[in-house]
């Protein structure tokens, strides 16, 4: 390159020379008149004075341009130097909030607001802090400005959705949960909060929507999905029944059923209503299947109820019939203990309980053994023993949420106590699940308070 620029400078060099050699060897004059003025002068001082000309045009045309761009140059450095500023204010409010100072949120908040003309970027902050200082309607003025910028909406909805949580305003959130879902249906707390409200608010149908959506999307897992979907639509059984659409509820109830035979109200809910058609033989087979997988006292007393027979002796063959689909397990144990006491069969009823409670028998079981001693009328010092063990024995199987783990006397799809939907389930305590990994559970709990999302 240089080489090349060297080779130029002395082709344009030798060039100038030779022109200037050229002009020497034909010497000449130039003579201008005008207005009778006379000038004589020779074409070197011409050339020279055109050259010198030409040099003076381009210097005033740079300084034209110097001059006429400054101000401009100046602002902008100015403009620059008001933005590092902004930004500087905006990220020490954010480390503010972080830290759970609100006043020095505050402060900064305003002075990035009025250096930054992005109203977007500084609402996020303003809004946290008015957040920090407890200021909900300046929080929900912030979030509701932010639904105008397109960038922005997306978190002004969560922001809006934790704020009507808090103020109690379920329908108000479910309104802005169904736009954040419109915006990112992908998003898992937008799947699972839009869910649990939709639920909680006993809109089965949309919650159907809902998690078939998310299920699509994998946001839902596809053991859980089928779970809460054939919860669903036990729960759109009911109300179908209700309204007196008994051939929909029967439907709904066998698609229910199908999808999910261990769930025990799914099992109960389609067998009610091949009872109530009629149709006692179905029902049975329902029962058998459902017993299987997830026995309960409700079905055993519905498949009595199925038979139709009032002979307690014969009672007994029906127990014994639907426990034989679950041998071991302890309600085939405590259902045939029952009906052996209903039968006044004193001694297999013992039997059965004894079988049933091994080492350490539950509540139930010691219960039951205490009528039987007591209606056997034999020793009321038995009685008063297994009365005194039940008051210290383990903990039975009942209806527990795996969510907060309170204890509910029936079944009831959302749980009273934490408002969650499909946690009940009928089993002994100690062992609780979750939907949602715990750090999402925390970060929802934490910046937003949007209640726990869990499914069993
Ligand atoms: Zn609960």
């Amino acid at each position: 390159m240089t080489t090349l620029r060297i080779l130029i400078w002395f082709v344009v060099a030798a060039a100038a020379m030779r022109g200037a050699v050229w002009l020497a060897e034909r010497p000449g004059t130039l003579t201008a008149e005008w207005q009778g003025w006379r000038l004589d002068t020779n074409v070197g001082v011409v050339v020279i004075v055109v050259v010198v000309l030409i040099l003076l045009g381009v210097a005033a045309w740079l300084l034209w341009r110097w001059i006429a761009g400054a101000p401009g140059a100046l602002l902008e450095g100015w403009g620059d130097s008001r933005r590092r500023r902004g930004y500087r204010e905006l990220t020490q409010g954010l480390a503010a909030v972080a830290a759970g100072d609100a006043a020095e949120a505050q402060k900064h908040a305003r002075k990035a607001e009025q250096l930054l003309a992005e109203p977007a970027l500084t609402l996020l902050l303003s809004a946290q802090a008015a957040q920090l200082t407890g200021d909900r309607d300046g929080a929900r003025r912030a979030f509701d400005a932010m639904l105008k910028d397109e960038q922005m909406a997306f978190l002004g909805l969560r922001g809006l959705i934790g704020q009507s949580l808090r103020d109690g305003d379920q329908m108000t959130a479910l309104g802005y949960a169904e736009r954040a879902f419109a915006l990112r249906p992908q998003t898992p707390w937008v799947v699972h909060s839009l869910f649990d409200m939709q639920a909680q608010t006993g809109h089965w149908k949309a919650a159907q929507d809902t998690l078939d959506a998310g299920m699509r999307r994998k946001v839902v897992a596809a053991d859980k999905g089928r779970a809460l979907k054939a919860l669903l639509l036990v729960e759109r059984s009911r109300e179908a029944e209700r309204a007196g659409r008994d051939t929909d509820a029967q439907a709904l109830a066998r698609e229910a059923f199908s999808l999910a035979p261990e769930r025990i109200v799914a099992t109960g809910r389609l067998a009610e209503l091949q009872i109530k058609a009629g149709d006692a033989k179905r029902a049975a087979k329902t029962l058998e299947r459902g017993w299987a997988v997830a026995p309960h006292p409700d079905l055993a007393d519905l498949y009595l109820k199925a038979a139709g027979e009032s002979d307690p002796l014969k009672r007994i063959g029906i127990v014994r019939r639907l426990a034989a689909c679950n041998p071991d397990d302890i309600e085939s144990h405590l259902a045939l203990a029952k009906a052996s006491l209903d039968a006044g069969l004193w001694g297999e009823a013992r039997r059965q309980l004894e079988t049933a409670g091994g080492t350490s028998p539950p509540v139930r079981v010691c219960r039951l053994m205490a009528e039987v001693e007591e209606r056997a009328n034999v020793d009321q010092a038995k009685v008063h023993e297994w009365l005194a063990r039940a008051a210290i024995a383990p903990a039975d199987r009942s209806w527990s949420c795996t969510a907060c783990g309170a204890h509910h006397e029936t079944w009831r799809s959302v749980c009273e106590s934490c408002s969650a939907f499909g946690t009940l389930q009928w089993r002994a305590p100690g062992t609780y699940g979750q939907i949602l990994p715990p750090d999402l559970q925390a970060e929802l709990r934490g910046t937003t308070a949007l209640p726990s999302t869990t499914g069993a």
